[in-house]
């Protein structure tokens, strides 16, 4: 017997004792050494004329046998000879064993993270087996040799008889371990169960997989059967090549209809709409890699989350590596689905290295730019696709922009839309300046949470009056991104509702500058009465149809000082507030007499009705509406 190496022997007792729940990957990992096995024999034969191949020299075939618990797994591939068993198998002899070496000293609790870092490779195999048995012939060589080992100390290496093994390759055989209570081995030793993992992690594997099925089928009918013959059946059995080798995503897009595309999708991603968008990319070159994206044709529920998780499906030549690898993609790209493969990538890399694996992370930079760019191209040809897009993960990409503290504006903004006042759709930043008058300066906004209210604002109608256009911005995340946008094309972004916009003439804002120094006294009584509630109150330059409007000037506007009270840290967040009146309004001349006459119970009245009517109108709540109510009473 020999001894395996220390950190072998480190290794395999992790996999006996094994408590990792996806220890089904052992049937990948040797799946993928027999297509490499194959692939090897493969490359040769194109180089080396004296191998000569023919349709089945190139397979793979899983069994299994029930009664001596067993799995087996061959291939037709280049097969080893003694001395490279002893090499391949008696050491960790696979890439991530670097890596592994560095992490050697473990806790046992690490364990199911680090088997599920690593491909562990051949190894795997005995968190599910007992004893591994390996048969195997290289090509165009007589010599058989057997590997055994019961994974606990070390193994064995065994000449065998040239008619043992009668073609080239290698043969696994697996002896299941005892089910115990808590652990059922013998789910492996199943048609069904195989069948499955194998379409799961080994689908795309680009030599058959084959496998003997059993399949039933009605019996002739006797010629002297009766009125009351029941059909018979029998079983019987038949070679069936279980993955589907060619995935869809390596096909040319040209010989791929919509309808298959939209059929993997949906199955493959749990979806029952077809996708908006399908997005496929094959680069060759420096980095060579596959891909199939998806937008999908609706959010689903849990997009906003903290259970949703990003990631596209990662593949290494047609060999899953894991399911979401969220690297792959920005978080405003996060709705994204879809697979990459790239012979580039190794099955044996871990979560870690594959943060730091450049390969990685320059497929997910291109993968990023052709979103960006399908999306911009979706946006200009297919406005309806778009607007359902927009409506399904714009908040994402707002987020994104928000999120990013001003470096996405420029990759981000040109997708932003927001509905327009003006032309009763959504249009995007460049289309709102395209079309503003000559004469303005600023792209302008309102923000609350209703479009129809919005759009009735006295403040939205000013504007609209002089013949500019606003965008409407009913989502909690609007403003923010907006603020962290600051400008477009050198156009500030501003909502309609700050004081310092300026659309008044200067004979405008002449009248209101004595306004104001004429009432002094009555603004001044005015702010006393409503205290902390508004900064100022001051004559408007360019007033609305309303007696009274409420602005604001700073960086906090009224409808995100709302959003932000609802945010337990952020509550005390408040707008500075400015109460401006309509000086052509009737109502304003009831406000001058009341203080001319001294009423200060009318004045107080008056001022009080004026502000909270500015609060509602801007869709707001007031804070005392029952008195708000008894006030308007007493008025009747
Ligand atoms: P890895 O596949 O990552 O290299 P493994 O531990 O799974 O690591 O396998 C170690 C080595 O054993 C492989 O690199 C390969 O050289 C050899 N090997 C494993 N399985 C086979 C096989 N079916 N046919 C030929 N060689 C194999």
């Amino acid at each position: 017997m020999r001894k395996f190496k220390t950190e072998s022997k480190k290794l395999l007792d992790l996999m006996i004792n094994s408590i990792y729940t996806n220890r089904e990957i052992f049937l990948r990992e040797l799946i993928s050494n027999a297509s490499d096995a194959v692939d090897k024999l493969y490359f040769r034969s194109l180089t080396d004329k004296s191998v000569q191949l023919g349709k089945d020299d190139l397979e793979i075939r899983v069994a299994f046998d029930k009664d001596a618990r067993t799995i087996t797994v061959s291939d037709s591939g280049i097969g080893m000879t003694a001395d490279e068993l002893e090499k391949n198998l008696g050491t960790i002899a696979h890439s991530g064993s670097q890596e592994f070496k560095a992490e050697n000293d473990f806790s046992e609790t690490d364990a199911a993270d680090i088997i599920g870092q690593f491909g562990v490779g051949f190894y795997s195999s005995f968190m599910v087996a007992k004893h591994v048995k390996v048969i195997t012939r290289p090509y165009g060589s007589a010599e058989v040799s057997l590997w055994e080992s019961d994974g606990i100390d070390g193994y064995t290496i065994t000449a065998l008889a040239e008619a043992e093994r009668p073609t080239h390759g290698t043969d696994i055989i697996l002896t299941l371990k005892d089910d115990t209570d808590d652990e059922n081995y013998s789910e492996f030793l199943s048609e069904w169960k195989l069948r499955g993992l194998i379409k799961q992690y080994s689908n795309y594997v680009r030599y058959p997989i084959h496998m003997t099925v059993t399949k039933s089928r009605e019996l002739p009918k006797p010629e002297d059967a009766g009125e009351d013959y029941v059909p018979q059946y029998e079983d019987y059995e038949e070679d069936e090549v279980i993955n589907s080798m060619i995935p869809i995503w390596k096909r040319r897009k040209s010989d791929v209809t919509d309808e298959e595309y939209a059929e993997f999708y949906k199955s493959d991603f749990h979806d029952f709409t077809d996708p908006v968008r399908t997005i496929s990319v094959h680069a060759e070159g420096t980095l060579s890699y596959d891909a199939l994206l998806f937008v999908p044709g609706r959010a689903p529920m849990d997009l906003y989350s903290r259970e949703f998780e990003k990631g596209l499906a990662l593949y290494s030549s047609g060999v899953l590596i894991m399911d979401k690898c969220a690297d792959l993609l920005p978080d405003y790209y996060g709705f994204v689905r879809g697979v990459v493969d790239s012979s580039d990538l190794t099955l044996n890399i871990s979560r870690e290295t594959l943060q730091r694996n450049s390969q990685l992370r320059a497929i997910a930079n291109k993968v990023e730019k052709k979103i960006t760019s399908e999306l911009e191209k979706m946006r200009d040809n297919d406005r309806e696709d778009y607007e359902l897009f927009w409506d399904n993960f714009g908040r994402s990409i707002k987020f994104g922009i928000y999120g990013g503290y001003g470096m996405k504006n420029e990759e981000l903004g040109p997708l932003v839309m927001y509905y327009s006042v003006k032309q009763q759709k959504y249009v995007t930043l460049d289309e709102y300046i395209e079309s503003m008058p000559e004469e303005q300066a600023d792209i302008y906004y309102a923000a609350g949470d209703d479009l129809e209210r919005l759009r009735n604002q006295p403040i939205v109608r000013t504007f609209t009056r002089k013949g500019f256009d606003v965008l409407l911005c009913t989502e909690d995340v609007d403003e923010f991104c907006l603020q962290t946008m600051h400008e477009w094309k050198e156009k500030k972004l501003k909502n309609v509702s700050t004081a310092d916009i300026d659309l008044a003439s200067d004979d405008e804002k002449k009248i209101a500058e004595e306004a104001n120094e004429a009432n002094k006294d009555l603004f001044a009584a005015m702010k006393e009465i409503l205290g902390d509630n508004v900064a100022e109150v001051q004559v408007s330059p360019n007033p609305t149809e309303a007696p009274a409007t409420l602005t604001t000037a700073g960086p906090v506007s009224l409808e995100m000082e709302r959003i932000l009270s609802n945010v337990p840290e952020e509550g005390k967040m408040r707008a500075f507030r400015i109460l401006q009146l309509n000086a052509q309004h009737p109502v304003f001349e009831k406000l001058v007499a009341a203080q001319a006459d001294g009423d200060k119970a009318k004045l107080r009245l008056y001022t009080d009705l004026l502000y909270n009517q500015a609060v509602l109108t801007c869709g707001l709540p007031i804070e005392d509406p029952v008195t708000f109510a008894e006030e308007i009473c007493k008025l009747m």
